[in-house]
Order: C-alpha cells, then sequence, then structure tokens
C-alpha cells in the first residue's frame, strides 16, 4: 500500500498490524455469502413501509445484500408525531452513546462486511470509518457534558452514503447527545448500514422514541422531514444543491429559528512546488485523489504542480498509480473499491471519455469488467476555473504554474467557490504562510494527505458553497444542535 493512515487509535485498530484483518474471518457469518440484510423503519410506532428496495452490492451486482423496507411520506408524519425527546440527564445520554461506542467495536466483523458488501469500502476504509464513528460517538458524548442550553426538541439528520457509518453516526450522536430527539434518514444506497447502526445504539439504550430511522427516497421524504414545523433542526451532508434545497423547504415550512447545518461539496486543490519531496507528494496525491475512488468530499481534485518539474513528477505519479491494486474490496489487498453505483460509474466514464476526445486524458487506468468500476485517471485542466461541477469519483485534474504564479493560483482557488480542503507540499516555510494566510478554506493540509481529518484534533468543514459549519469532531459542533440561550438568575 502507498499511503500510511496518520490517525491515531481511538481504541486498539491499527492498519499496521495485521491482527485487524486476520480477526475477520470471512468463512463466517456475516461474511459468508449469501449472507443478506434485512432492513427497515427502526420507530417508535408500526410504520406501513409497503415498499421493499434490493442492496447491491457495487463490486458484484450479481450478490444481493440485502432488503430494505422504505418509508412512505405517510409513515415520516407518523414518526415526527411519535418522537419524544430523550428524558435522560447528560451524563446518563453521554453513558449511553459510549456503550454504543462499545458495542460497535465489539460488532466490528458484522459492520465490516456490511460496509464492504453494501458501500464497497476497502479494509483500510473500513477500520478508518468504524474508527471514526466509535470516537464520534465518544467525543460527543463528552462534548454533550459541557454543553449549556436547552435541546431544539427533534432533529432530522440526513447523511450520506460516502459514510454511510461515520457521518451517519456522527450526526446522530451530536443531536442526542445535546438532548435532541432524532429522525434519521440514510442514503438510499447504504440502509443496510444504517439499519446496523441504529440497532446498535438501540441496544445501547438509545430509546425508540428519541432515535427512529428513517429508510426511504429523499425525493418523498426530505420534504416532509425537513418542512415540518415540529421539527427543530436538519443536519445534512450531502451536495450543495440539496442543501440549497433543504434551505428553501425549511423556510417555506418550519419554525423561524430552526437550525441548518450542512457540510456540502468541494473543489479541493494542493500545490507541489519544485521544493516538494517527490516520494512524499506522490503518496499523498495518491492517497487524496484515488482512496476511496475519490468519493470523498475532502478529496484532491486539482494538483497545481510547478511547470520545472511537471515531467518527471508525473511520471512517477503515473508509476505509483500503477501500483494500485483495484477490485472486489472483499479482497484485503485491494487499494481502490467500485464507486457507488451504475449511474456514478456511467457519468465517470463519459467524463473521462470526453477527456480523451478532447485530447486532454494524460492517464487513465483499466478497470475490472464486472462491477461498477472506475479506472483512476489523471486529465489536464488550465486550471481549476475549467471544473464545471465537483465529480466525486477517482479523478484527478492537474494543472501547471510558474513560481512567480502562486498568487495567481491562490486567487483561483478562492474564487471557485468552495472552500474544504486544501493541501500543500513544499519545503519553503515562508510559501506556507503565503498561501495559507490568504486561502479561503476550512481544513488546510502541510506535506501530508488531504483527507480522513481526526475527530477531536482536526475539525472538519469547509466555507462557503462547502457548508455552514460548525466544524464536525470539533467543539463547536454539539453546542449549535442545543438553542443559544443566556439565563442571568440574580438574586
Ligand atoms: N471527513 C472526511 C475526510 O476528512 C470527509 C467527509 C466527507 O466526504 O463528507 O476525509
Amino acid at each position: 500500500a502507498l499511503y500510511a493512515p496518520e490517525r491515531p487509535n481511538s481504541r486498539g485498530y491499527d492498519l499496521h498490524e495485521a491482527r485487524d484483518l486476520d480477526m475477520i474471518d470471512t468463512a463466517r457469518a456475516p461474511f459468508a455469502a449469501p449472507h443478506q440484510w434485512q432492513a427497515g423503519p427502526l420507530a417508535a410506532v408500526d410504520l406501513s413501509a409497503a415498499e421493499v428496495v434490493e442492496a447491491i452490492n457495487p463490486a458484484d451486482p450479481a450478490d444481493i445484500v440485502g432488503r430494505t423496507a422504505i418509508c412512505s411520506a405517510a409513515d415520516a408524519e407518523a414518526a415526527i408525531a411519535a418522537a419524544q425527546p430523550w428524558e435522560a440527564d447528560a451524563p446518563t445520554r453521554a453513558a449511553v452513546l459510549n456503550r454504543a461506542a462499545d458495542l460497535y467495536e465489539q460488532h466490528f466483523g458484522e459492520i465490516f462486511a456490511v460496509l464492504s458488501r453494501e458501500a464497497g469500502k476497502t479494509p483500510k476504509d473500513a477500520i478508518a470509518e468504524l474508527r471514526e464513528a466509535v470516537d464520534f460517538l465518544r467525543y460527543y458524548a463528552a462534548r454533550g457534558l459541557d454543553a449549556q442550553g436547552p435541546a431544539r426538541g427533534l432533529f432530522t439528520c440526513i447523511s450520506p452514503w460516502n459514510f454511510p457509518l461515520a457521518i451517519f453516526t456522527g450526526q446522530i450522536a451530536a443531536a442526542l447527545a445535546a438532548g435532541n430527539a432524532v429522525l434519521a434518514k440514510p442514503a438510499e444506497t447504504t440502509a443496510l448500514c444504517a439499519h446496523v447502526a441504529v440497532g446498535l445504539l438501540h441496544e445501547a439504550g438509545v430509546p425508540r422514541a428519541a432515535l427512529q430511522l428513517l429508510p426511504g427516497a429523499g425525493s418523498v421524504l426530505g420534504p416532509v422531514l425537513t418542512g415540518d414545523a415540529r421539527v427543530g433542526g436538519v443536519c445534512f451532508t450531502g451536495s450543495t444543491v440539496t442543501a440549497q434545497r433543504i434551505n428553501r423547504t425549511m423556510a417555506e415550512g418550519m419554525a423561524p429559528d430552526a437550525a441548518l447545518i450542512a457540510e456540502t461539496g468541494g473543489l479541493n486543490a494542493m500545490i507541489v512546488d519544485s521544493t516538494a519531496l517527490p516520494e512524499q507528494a506522490v503518496r499523498d496525491i495518491v492517497a487524496s485523489a484515488f482512496q476511496s475512488a475519490g468519493q470523498r468530499c475532502s478529496a484532491l481534485r486539482v494538483l497545481y504542480l510547478q511547470k520545472d518539474i511537471e515531467k518527471p513528477f508525473l511520471e512517477m505519479l503515473f508509476g505509483a498509480m500503477d501500483e494500485l491494486r483495484l477490485g472486489n474490496p472483499w479482497h484485503h489487498d485491494v487499494d481502490v473499491g467500485p464507486v457507488i453505483d451504475a449511474r456514478a460509474q456511467a457519468d465517470f466514464a463519459g467524463y473521462i471519455e470526453a477527456a480523451r476526445k478532447a485530447g486532454t486524458l494524460l492517464k487513465a487506468m483499466e478497470a475490472p469488467a464486472q462491477g461498477h468500476f472506475i479506472g483512476p485517471a489523471v486529465i489536464r485542466v488550465s486550471g481549476i476555473e475549467a471544473l464545471e461541477r465537483e465529480v466525486f469519483g477517482p479523478i484527478l485534474h492537474v494543472a501547471t504554474f510558474r513560481a512567480d504564479q502562486i498568487d495567481a493560483v491562490v486567487d483561483a482557488v478562492n474564487g471557485c467557490g468552495f472552500g474544504l480542503t486544501f493541501g500543500m507540499h513544499t519545503r519553503i516555510d515562508g510559501r506556507v504562510e503565503q498561501v495559507t494566510s490568504r486561502l479561503k478554506v476550512g481544513n488546510a493540509y502541510v506535506n501530508r494527505n488531504q483527507i480522513g481529518a481526526i475527530v477531536g484534533s482536526q475539525p472538519f468543514g469547509g466555507e462557503g458553497l462547502s457548508g455552514t459549519g460548525p466544524k464536525a469532531g470539533g467543539p463547536s459542533y454539539v453546542p449549535r444542535f442545543l438553542r443559544a440561550e443566556v439565563m442571568d438568575h440574580a438574586g
């Protein structure tokens, strides 16, 4: 593997020890095919949830991973009516969230299996994701103890498929730590992961009326869950366009002081100058652009390479890409798994093909024939302004700059409207200062990769079109799930 994980352990998982992977016995259930998960709403009342959808393994579309009974708009209404804030005091809530963290760790076998088969996660990514989910539970449990002010009552949490455990759990844990009741709407493609997680949260002691799982279509459930006046806040991670739609629905339907916490997209750049250590920069580019098949909002999209080093550097980068193993992440040595579904695959394939026709495709790797795979690709662009949208897959754009153009590169990056992550490889300290002092991004990383923010030490979230804040995994996150209130009681 080309990249070394830099996360500290939350408790005990270490990628460099074969132990974690060896402990997964893929011959046993829930690993052994044809294990299938059965999921559906976990609500405080009986819901009809009449329609059933199948979950397909993105690495192997013949593998039916499970089935989910999905909610109607009427089901969502019934769940809102049945919701009740968690009455327990803050220390009790924290203890239950910590117990859930323990249960997640104890059930890591099933969690790895469902992350791999439903979401296409490589073992590396699955381990990191479990660790992040556990970190969120423990970190927000602790922040809930310091938080001041009344809860908002009811929170809708809408989460993405790219972190079906970590982001899903983080949103819920923060809302619960603050004393709210939660309506959790998982991504349509990863409802099984969500079902496993909510089962463990309930088992840990979160009451059903305080945490209800409502799988279903965003177009059906979204308007109800984000437009009802009884909902005091919405926590959303996903596309900028959907966040804007939620904002409008909330403005029309909800109480005027309802809170929106949105973490959205990015067009993330990295600058590599001629003083960078090439081996290190190449390793970090490969991780930033291609780990998780590029399906992270933090992922590197545009590499700015100093003109003087372009040729040898790209040769080295392409060589490193050739070392990547693509395939079904069920196999432990796979570096790049599938993209999430057939639609994403067709979109990226079309994008790469258009670059090929335009003569700007610098490299495109072969992808396995079966499954929703896209071979990592590199496309030449003039600069970040040439990108019309965030392409959420393993596709890296490369532009070049001359040493006297660094300020212009920073202006272009700031001008794209997004402001999530940024990377820089240089040995010149003054240049780090020159760039980062003017950059408008949430998370800037120097001489390392730009993905995998660590809960508690690298609060994660962007500016501009990338989100509303507050930063996930940071001290200001849980307070945003409360109402700000000052009580000054004299005498
Ligand atoms: N927090 C993740 C990271 O730092 C990205 C989250 C996302 O993709 O939404 O890589």
